[in-house]
């Protein structure tokens, strides 16, 4: 009877370790106070897991930040700018990499995989010293057996830490870091042997970049490197687990056929061609590690069907061959439902965060060992057949609407150039018009006024008189600053999903339900567990009296479909192009009763489009292609003399321009600061761009105050490639998180540099 956890939540219960490390970072407490923290966690989830009867429980999942940062310190591969002199990697160093210092920023940070956790990416070249400098998975190991539990050390694979670093500055681009394999194995070996020494009987590795379409010498990579620690691991259970992603036929070649590994973990929720590969051969005594219980959600799994797959797994590989397992790391799920005391009792019933995920493996594992906890099982399937027939679910108009659009396009009647002209008829705009991405800086009384009103302790009216006094506030910023197109601020929200979420039917939300996004920051994701409409209209009240306070264009503020889905906690019994439109006719609906109270520039933001983009390339078209009908459909129904803009929040997005144009929205404001020249070169490689955009002049993202000549010089910049005549002049982003001591003269600067290059133009 055998299961597994592939790893853990680190932040804690109610976000522990969010507090101690803040705590920390401010000085207000000791790296003592924050070890013991850090402990304490570490402690109540090994125990917790052991009480279940896991079998083989990860260590060294844990982290006071990154495990891929903590990887960097193992291997000594701190860049030279952070100062560090050997030895054992301490706190001073490894919060340098992760958050800077007074001196030296911080290192980069990305996209793990296609979820919203981030990882510090290694910055390696040709002459970095790797040295083993990071004793923390050996310690860690050491730490559970002293409390009694003997875990299994987790390491991030060599191949998939090489593949996800980046060439150090100085370092030619096309550096190969993957040729620095040799170098870093010495490395892994060190730790494996005091694994050993230490008593550790089982190691993992995690090298999730196997799901990635991989050339062939970096499936070759991944060959090499096991054969190399072949001998280092004889003795040991070796277990290397992928996930995120169905595995390609050749990648899945490669892993079952790796030297010295003796079981192999793989995300079975996550597609359906990797039990078929599964199926077709799977490589005679060795381990399975089935990842049946979904590590990217909050749902309770369905157990019946779990152990139907799992039994016909049992029939190939031997029935003491196979391990349950989760799909990935819970990392990526919520804490613990216990702390769920608002949630609804009948939608509690449907979910499992991971300490229910844990309960769940141990209870699979046991039914295959023919020990089935029937009480358990008969609560999980009224609790799914309650799912399924919940009236709280199922809303059989929206299905029916939702249904019919997948047979039709939707695009607006006129093309993007006759749009254009009717609308400047109406707006009347000078060229470069400037306008800001909709936040402005939220103050701590602003916070205030909502959380009371949440709380009752202030009236509606009194909410309602705070909150337009900050819209006019705003207004008269904006007049004062000349700006051409105006924003309310969106003091309302305090997130660009949950204000959605909240309004609309089909969401739920919880109090503790976070999960990690980078260091010490938790998003907390609504979950949309039922067909979404739209009761009632969300913004207008805020636009429409917002665009009373001026004569200026007020631009309707929405969220788009597609980053409503992608920043939620997803229902999994319909695919998510359903779930995504519906959504998209409930913004549909909210963005005609905007056009119908006379707003006439509606912005529907899509900052996390790009985002939702598979790991597969087989896989991207598909979503490309439902992910811009969402977002048409939203608009397509408004007059030509109805302007929509749409922003997002990436730099990154040459490769797929196409889609982006596909939109077809009027105007599409657009992270770029950081990254000039990257957007730019798309264009100057003749893509066709008619409708307007703005390429944001200034990084909000840096409390920095950019001086009107490096704004007009940037815009000079755009000029030599885009069209005057479509071109915008904004902000890369919101500017929520800055102060009004940073935005005032930015924006001043802003619209100066605009107006310098109208007289020149
Ligand atoms: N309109 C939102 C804002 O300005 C957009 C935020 C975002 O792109 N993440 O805050
Ligand atoms: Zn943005």
């Amino acid at each position: 009877m055998a299961s597994h956890i592939v790893g853990y939540p680190r932040m804690g219960p109610k976000r522990e370790l969010k507090f101690a490390l803040e705590s920390f970072w401010d000085g207000k407490s000791s790296a003592e106070d924050l070890k013991k923290v850090a402990a304490d966690l570490r402690a109540s989830i090994w125990k917790q897991m052991s009480a279940e009867g896991i079998k083989y429980i990860p260590s060294n999942t844990f982290s006071c930040y990154d495990q891929v940062l903590d990887t960097t310190a193992l291997l000594g591969a701190v860049p030279s700018r952070y100062g560090w002199n050997g030895g054992e990697i301490e706190f001073d160093t490894y919060f340098s990499m992760a958050r800077g210092n007074a001196s030296v920023p911080a290192m980069e940070m990305t996209k793990w995989f296609d979820t919203n956790y981030h990882f510090i990416v290694p910055e390696l070249g040709p002459d970095v010293k790797f040295s083993y400098s990071s004793h923390k998975a050996v310690n860690e190991y050491k730490e559970a057996k002293a409390l009694g539990v003997d875990t299994v050390p987790v390491l991030v694979g060599p191949v998939s830490y090489l593949l996800l670093s980046k060439p150090a500055k100085g370092v030619e681009k096309n550096f190969s870091t993957l040729s620095l394999l040799s170098k870093i194995l010495p490395i892994y070996k060190e730790v494996i042997s005091e694994l050993k020494a230490a008593g550790a009987t089982t190691i993992q590795f995690d090298e999730p970049t196997l799901v990635k379409d991989l050339e062939a010498h970096k499936l070759n990579a991944f060959t090499e490197a096991y054969a190399e620690l072949e001998s280092a691991v004889s003795g040991l259970n070796v277990i290397v687990v992928s996930y995120f992603a169905d595995l390609p036929a050749e990648a899945y070649k490669t892993l079952t056929s790796l030297k010295g590994v003796t079981g192999f973990g793989f995300d079975l929720v996550r597609g359906d061609k990797t039990i078929d590969l599964i199926k077709a051969d799977f490589p005679k005594g060795k381990y399975l590690f089935a990842g049946v219980v979904d590590g990217r959600n909050i749902w309770a799994n369905d157990l019946a069907s779990s152990l139907a797959t799992l039994e016909s797994l049992e029939s190939i590989v031997g029935k003491d061959k196979l391990v349950v397992s989760t799909s990935c790391s819970l990392l990526h799920t919520a804490v613990d439902l216990v702390n769920e005391t608002k949630l609804d009792a009948e939608i509690k019933s449907w979910l499992a965060f991971a300490a229910q995920k844990v309960v769940e493996v141990n209870a699979l594992a046991k039914a295959l060992a023919g020990q089935k906890d029937e009480a358990f099982f008969s609560a999980n399937a009224a609790a799914q057949a309650s799912r399924k027939s919940s009236p709280r679910v199922n809303n059989e108009a929206v299905q029916k609407a939702a249904a019919a659009l997948k047979t039709s396009d939707h695009r607006r009647a006129t093309n993007v150039s006759a749009r254009l002209d009717a609308q400047q008829k109406k707006l009347n705009l000078p060229i470069l018009p400037t306008t800001t991405i909709g936040s402005f800086p939220q103050t701590v009384e602003l916070r205030r006024v909502r959380r009371e009103y949440k709380a009752k302790k202030i009236s509606e009216e009194e909410y309602v008189t705070a909150i337009k006094a900050e819209i006019k506030k705003v207004v008269d910023l904006q007049e004062d600053l000349d700006i051409d197109v105006l924003v309310h601020g969106e003091p309302e929200r305090n997130d660009m999903v949950e204000y959605f979420g909240e309004q609309l039917s089909g969401f739920a939300f919880t109090v503790n339900g976070w999960v990690q996004s980078y260091g010490s920051r938790c998003v907390k994701p609504p979950i949309i567990y039922g067909d979404v409409s739209r009761p009632n209209p969300m913004t207008v009240f805020w636009s429409s009296t917002a665009q009373s306070m001026t004569k200026r264009p007020m631009k309707g503020m929405l969220t788009g479909p597609v980053t409503i889905l992608n920043w939620s906690f997803v229902r999994n019994d319909q695919p998510r192009f359903e779930t995504c439109y519906q959504i998209a006719l409930a913004i549909k609906d909210e963005v005609e009763d905007l056009e119908k109270a006379g707003v006439t520039v509606i912005q529907i933001d899509e900052a996390a489009l790009r985002e939702g983009l598979p790991l597969r390339k087989s896989e991207e078209a598909f979503y490309l292609d439902w992910a811009v009908h969402s977002f048409r459909i939203t608009n397509s129904g408004v007059q030509d003399t109805t302007q929509i803009h749409t922003h997002m929040c990436y730099s990154n997005f040459n490769d797929i321009i196409h889609s982006i144009i596909d939109m077809d929205a009027d105007v599409i404001t657009i992270e770029n600061s950081r990254s000039d020249e990257k957007l730019l070169s798309v264009f100057r490689e003749g893509v066709k761009y008619g409708a307007g955009i703005g390429p944001g002049v200034y990084d909000i993202h840096s409390p920095r105050i950019p001086s009107t000549e490096e704004i007009a010089d940037r815009i000079n910049k755009m000029l030599a490639v885009l069209e005057t005549n479509i071109l915008w002049v904004n902000p890369d982003c919101g500017l929520k998180t800055r102060k009004y001591t940073e935005v005032k003269p930015a924006l001043k600067n802003m619209v100066d540099a605009a107006k310098l290059l109208r007289t020149q133009l």
